[in-house]
């Protein structure tokens, strides 16, 4: 695949664009990060990482500057469903700034692929009104119906891509993800995923005690593992695939099914409360993957039970080290 390529990865500090960058250098890349903070958990891999604020179209043309050949856009005000239901203004504005200005400024700057990080929020919501929900074919997102604020500003960049393709012959890639989790993600402050903070919840719950859950637990999702995540975008990118793509597993589960999984993992009894007055996001979402397996000839592998062993472990032992849990092993007695 990609080897001595000069390559920028915006949203480098953040969760997926921290792991990326470890796997582009690996593979023998020249790799420039950018985000507005550097990486929380661990130090960048990077071969140059810069705070810059994609949001001001200077910055975006200093962040593809000296002869980049592909950008990875995964920067973007984004959060937990509580996050990205609260802020409609505020995420649609941000990211609609750095889309624009991110594509211009690799437009101008002549970058040879452009590959834009988009959601399975765009699909249309009234296909995901039934938690036993129809896998999401990439069709799925036409008659346009997206999640408010956040999926609107995605599915709008999107066609941004299109158009700069079509006008300009710009290449461009577009990466639908279903829910992504993994270790050295954000656990808590609001910004979390349903995975870490559950993970989160269970490692700081005492055996037989009781966790808080949003919802009643029955709306499904599907959940992939960090690293089939960078496999994808890294065949993506190295393909001749233009349209949206989606990148995801296909195994549905409900989130008391994830809670299940997850107290399994930790050897614990739990209580699950649930509190209605919680926003929990369309009703059921699944990755329909025909297209995807056709296009990169793979799908994610890696089980739920694996990934969330790995991410749970992460997050006990972040806890452990801050003094939040004071003796695991009576924690879990
Ligand atoms: P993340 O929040 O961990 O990373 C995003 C990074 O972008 C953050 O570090 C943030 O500081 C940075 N950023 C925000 N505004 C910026 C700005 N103005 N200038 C520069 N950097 C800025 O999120 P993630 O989970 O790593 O997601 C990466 C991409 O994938 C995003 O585009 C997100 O919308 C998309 N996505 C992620 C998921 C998922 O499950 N994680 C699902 C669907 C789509």
């Amino acid at each position: 695949m990609s080897k001595n390529a000069r390559i920028l990865v915006t949203g480098a500090g953040g969760f997926i664009g921290h792991h990326l960058v470890k796997r582009l250098r690996k593979e023998g890349n020249w790799v420039r990060g950018v985000d507005l903070k550097a990486p929380e958990y661990e130090a960048t891999d990077a071969n140059e990482f810069e705070i810059l604020d994609l949001r001001h179209f200077d910055d975006a043309l200093l962040a593809v500057r000296g002869g980049i050949d592909q950008v990875y856009n995964l920067a973007a005000d984004m959060g937990g469903i509580g996050f990205i239901t609260a802020k409609h203004a505020e995420i649609a504005r941000n990211n609609i700034l750095i889309n624009v200005h991110m594509l211009e400024a690799s437009r101008l700057q002549s970058v040879k692929c452009f590959l834009f990080s988009s959601s399975a929020c765009v699909y249309a919501q009234s296909k995901q009104n039934d938690a036993d929900v129809t896998p999401l074919r990439e069709e799925d997102a036409y008659p346009a119906d997206p999640e408010p604020g956040y999926g609107w500003e995605k599915l709008y960049a999107e066609q941004l891509c299109s158009y700069y393709r079509q006008d300009y012959s710009f290449e461009t890639r577009v990466v639908r993800f279903h829910n992504v989790y993994g270790p050295l993600g954000t656990y808590e402050g609001g910004r979390e995923k349903a995975p870490a903070a559950i993970c989160r919840k269970v490692a700081l719950a005492r055996n037989h005690g009781s966790i808080e859950i949003w919802g009643d637990g029955v709306q499904t999702r599907s959940f992939m593992y960090v690293d089939d995540c960078l496999e994808g975008l890294i065949r993506l990118m190295a393909s001749d695939y233009v349209h949206p793509l989606n990148l995801g597993t296909d195994r549905l589960i409900s989130i008391n099914g994830l809670v299940d999984l997850v107290c399994g993992i930790a050897g614990k009894q739990l209580a699950k409360n649930h509190d209605l007055s919680k926003p929990q996001g369309v009703r059921g979402r699944n990755s329909d993957n025909r297209l995807l397996r056709e296009v990169l000839g793979w799908e994610p592998g890696i089980s739920l039970e694996k990934g969330l062993s790995i991410t749970y472990a992460w997050i006990e032992n972040e806890l452990a080290i801050a003094g939040r849990i004071q003796n695991m092993v009576s924690a879990q007695a």
